[in-house]
């Protein structure tokens, strides 16, 4: 598993370093959100979906195992083979041992976080197994060796300009072509010659309906069915995480899963498999790796709602402005911390969160993400792993904020502080994160001191209620 080497903070410090690219990465996700709540607010029955989406989950996940065999049983009537894996080494032990049966050489893939998450490709590739991701956004950032920095638009942090630099050198478009219905075409055709050479093809699940071992696969661009309907051989790889009870409850997440993603009605393709085709097999890999785990505790549990449409990632000020490498994980945002905090040895990504809750506001399932993260920070206080210079100073702020004579002093202090000092001089202390963001104004006074004068009423009213 990959393992997080630097704290979030000097991560996004690299990404701040260009303030055009972070204005622009900012602003692209932000249309993505402007397009969710068009698409949400079209819908009057968007909250009833939610509350709906968070049932159907809870319900399955508190019935895992029973969901899990009924949807392996299902499967196996239908000639489907199901395999299980406790990590990613073994579903990636799983994988090679189907492809080198059938004396696979080249296998597409289409877009799969799971599969991410075990490392897969350079595991196949090391074995002799040629492996093309098959999304767009996928087979650009393979082509430029990196791995995806967003969930659902993996290659969101680069320009067109530097995907036409890369298209021009991998796949020979034209120099300084950044037409991105151009290099779209282009992209097309060379994946056409994969789609027509692969031996094998593999993709993620979007859901598994248990009622009828069938999986659904949801992309915009049919690379998927392309990938699934070509060669013979077909693999499926699932988190437990994915199950749902039976049509209907797959009809609900799917109503929301692309309006929270892109802001459209439904994803482009959204097909099932259930059967492999005549002649070929059709291969179920359902991975645990660390989920059941997580699911011991209850709160931390709850992330295994998620359907990963990356609503959190588009509206979250901390992701939008930082870049989705800085969070060392798998996956990034909101979401990243909730599932993958485990993995980061700097014990810093809780703290890449405002705490401001949008992200809980805008998730089709109610993840309740920044309850999670709160959560993961008080797991690493409780244990004693805060992360470097917080195990230091966290308690003395405690103590300090626990103190109004201390709190008011200090915060007269600084504001004093902002008034009179050069902000050149502050921002060094504000650190990493905070010298590329301006200073507030000092205000006239605290909070108290302004209810106080504006507005005393409010001051006499709870302490009569007290
Ligand atoms: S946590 Fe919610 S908003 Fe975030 S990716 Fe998952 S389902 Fe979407």
């Amino acid at each position: 598993m990959q393992k997080v080497i630097q704290t979030h903070a000097k991560a996004a410090d690299i990404f701040c370093r260009d303030e055009s690219r972070v204005d622009w990465h900012s602003k692209a996700l932000w249309v993505l959100r402007e397009k969710r709540d068009r698409a949400a607010s079209s819908l009057p029955e968007w909250e009833t979906l939610r509350a709906l989406g968070s049932q159907i989950k809870l319900h399955t996940l508190n019935q895992l195992p029973g969901y899990l065999e009924a949807f392996e049983a299902k499967c196996l009537s239908q000639g489907v083979k199901v395999h299980w894996a406790k990590d990613g080494a073994e579903h990636n032990r799983i994988v090679h041992d189907i492809l080198s049966r059938h004396g696979v050489k080249k296998l597409v893939k289409s877009k799969s976080m799971l599969t991410e998450e075990c490392h897969l490709n350079p595991f196949l590739e090391g074995k002799g197994i040629e492996v093309i991701d098959t999304d767009l956004g996928e087979r650009i950032i393979q082509l430029n060796h990196q791995p995806p920095s967003h969930i659902v638009v993996p290659a969101i942090h680069m320009k067109k300009e530097e995907v036409g630099d890369l298209f021009h050198e991998k796949l020979g478009t034209p120099k300084g072509e950044s037409d991105p219905t151009r290099l779209t075409r282009a992209a097309r055709a060379h994946l056409r010659e994969q789609f027509l050479s692969a031996d094998a093809a593999m993709t993620g699940v979007n859901m598994a309906v248990a009622s009828e071992g069938a999986v659904i696969v949801c992309t915009n661009e049919g690379n998927a069915d392309m990938g699934a309907n070509l060669p013979k051989l077909q693999l499926h790889s699932m988190g437990i995480d994915k199950i749902v009870p039976d049509l209907d409850s797959a009809a609900v997440l799917l109503r929301m899963l692309a309006r929270n993603a892109t802001g459209q009605p439904i994803t482009t393709y959204s097909s099932l498999y259930r059967t492999p085709k005549p002649g070929g097999e059709m291969h179920v890999i359902i991975v645990d790796n660390g989920r059941s785990a997580m699911m011991r505790d209850k709160l931390l549990g709850e992330a295994l709602k998620c359907i990963r449409c990356g609503g959190c990632l588009n509206t979250c000020p901390v992701y939008r402005r930082s870049g989705g490498y800085s969070y060392g994980h798998t996956i990034p945002g909101p979401i990243g911390i909730a599932v993958g905090a485990d993995e980061d040895d700097t014990h810093s990504s809780p703290w890449a969160c405002t705490l401001c809750g949008s992200c809980s506001f805008v998730c089709p399932t109610k993840v309740p993400l920044d309850k999670i993260i709160f959560h993961r920070r008080r797991l690493y206080a409780e244990r004693k792993s805060l992360p470097y210079g917080k195990s230091g100073y966290m308690p003395l702020v405690g103590r300090f904020m626990a103190s109004p004579l201390l709190l008011d002093t200090g915060m007269a202090a600084a504001r004093i502080a902002l008034k009179i000092l050069p902000h050149s001089l502050l921002k060094p202390m504000s650190g990493a994160w905070g010298k590329y963001r301006e200073l507030p104004a000092a205000p006239g006074s605290s909070f108290e001191g302004w209810v106080k004068k504006n507005r005393p009423e409010l001051l006499v009213k709870s302490k009569g209620e007290k």
